[in-house]
């Protein structure tokens, strides 16, 4: 009862009881659990009912909750104060890292939330190339800005709002949404309009339609169009950075962007997002260039101990193959489990993030994931809620694996999986 007495109270005051729109659990329907504590893979609701997590916070908890060395990171740096508004060398030393780990990244600077870092981004390559339009592809979400929440996926899509309301068409107008994974229509469309584009703006792998990979040679042609064009290319590396390497995932391609959108992982759970790239366009950043941007708690100490602290441990146990293996595991067993059951499953995987469809044939498309049933993963949402797994209360989300994902418990989870695919098969 309490988890239902708590949503009650919250939607006195916060408008549908929560602070992000997805966790109402609208699309799975159903009361969402009110978080107490967590602790390594586990959550633990207001009731005391433990869950396996793989929501991980949504990505960043990438070495499991409460990890001891970020939470000893934090509490020493609360000690020593919570917030300066002037410079530390706390934020060096998470500059050096992020620099160091992903080469394009010349220079960065830190903000407090991935949608920040993506808003400052098209702003500096607005100001850097003096062109209005910004190309996005369809299903990608790069956090609620503005010019940005058009065809954007995730919470927007779950809500069946792909724009939404408050957005002014002139600003919306100078946003152009292009077919993810359609490298024919991105060449046809700049070779018209690409003396107009200032940035082209993509997650390398998509992680808010579900988990969607990028089809050979896509995102090889956004790199040779936009510098054939002038237009900058930003990747959005909120969900991919650190979390398939030390580093980000245009490393493991080998495409350098202009510009990188970071947050989720290099926050350990704090609220953290960087936007970085090259230094000559990075300096067109106030104060020395007259793109403004700023921010009251921007590099907080705790955040960027957090963030130290979650890198360094990424950087010395290097936990990627066994991250990968881990979500593995799972997988397979939800393709027994699907295949026993004479249900159509695509799974799509890169290490430790997936995404996986109730649909008959690989999704590699928006229109893909959109032909996907997820009223039935609404069934397995509850099946698996009920065994004390958690997954997104949404089919269009990706799903996480942690370090503290033990294979025993990942060995006994693979039954759960399973047996929930087997009953979400049978009469509702
Ligand atoms: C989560 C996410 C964002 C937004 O980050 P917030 O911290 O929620 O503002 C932006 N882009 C991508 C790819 C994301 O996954």
């Amino acid at each position: 009862m309490k988890n239902a007495q708590l949503f009650g109270r919250a939607r006195e005051r916060i408008p549908s009881g929560v602070n992000s729109p997805v966790r109402a659990f609208g699309k799975v329907g159903g009361t969402p659990r009110f978080i107490a504590e967590a602790h390594g893979p586990y959550l633990v609701d207001a009731e005391g009912t433990r869950y396996i997590d793989h929501v991980l916070s949504w990505g960043p908890m990438i070495l499991g909750h409460a990890h001891p060395e970020v939470v000893d990171a934090v509490v020493s740096q609360a000690g020593k104060g919570m917030s300066y508004g002037a410079p530390t060398e706390l934020e060096i030393v998470m500059a050096e890292k992020v620099c160091g780990a992903i080469p394009s990244m010349e220079r960065v600077r830190f903000v407090s939330s991935g949608t920040e870092a993506s808003m400052s981004a098209i702003r500096l390559a607005r100001g850097f190339t003096g062109r209005e339009l910004i190309v996005k592809f369809e299903g990608c979400y790069h956090g609620h800005v503005d010019s940005l929440l058009v065809k954007a996926g995730s919470g927007a899509l779950t809500f069946g709002v792909p724009d939404t309301s408050g957005v002014p068409d002139g600003i919306a107008s100078t946003t152009v949404v292009l077919p993810y994974n359609d490298a024919g229509a991105f060449t046809r469309f700049m070779s018209g309009s690409g003396d107009r584009v200032a940035g082209v703006i993509v997650e390398p792998v998509a992680g808010n339609m579900g988990v969607v990979l990028p089809r050979e040679g896509f995102l090889e042609t956004l790199r040779t169009a936009t510098r054939e064009h002038g237009a900058l290319l930003i990747f959005d590396e909120v969900i991919t950075g650190f979390r398939f390497r030390y580093g980000g995932y245009q490393d493991v391609v080998g495409i350098g962007p202009d510009l990188t959108c970071l947050g989720k992982i290099i926050g350990g759970g704090m609220p953290v997002g960087a936007f970085g790239g090259r230094a000559d366009i990075m300096a067109l950043l106030a104060p020395a260039g007259p793109v403004y941007q700023a921010g009251t708690l921007s590099g907080n100490p705790m955040a960027m101990a957090a963030g130290i602290a979650t890198l360094s441990v990424l950087q010395r146990d290097d936990p990627y193959e066994k991250l990968a293996r881990s979500m593995t595991l799972l997988l397979d067993a939800l393709r027994e489990g699907a295949s026993n059951a004479g249900l159509p499953l695509a799974v799509n995987h890169v290490g430790s993030m997936a995404g996986f469809f109730f649909h008959d044939g690989p999704v590699q498309t928006f229109e893909d994931v959109m032909a996907s049933d997820s009223s039935r993963y609404a069934r397995l949402f509850h099946l698996l809620l009920d065994k004390g797994v958690y997954l997104a209360p949404s089919a269009y989300e990706a799903m996480f694996v942690s370090v503290a994902h033990t294979d025993e418990l990942i060995g006994s989870e693979r039954a759960i999986l399973r047996d929930a695919l087997a009953k979400v098969a049978g009469p509702a």
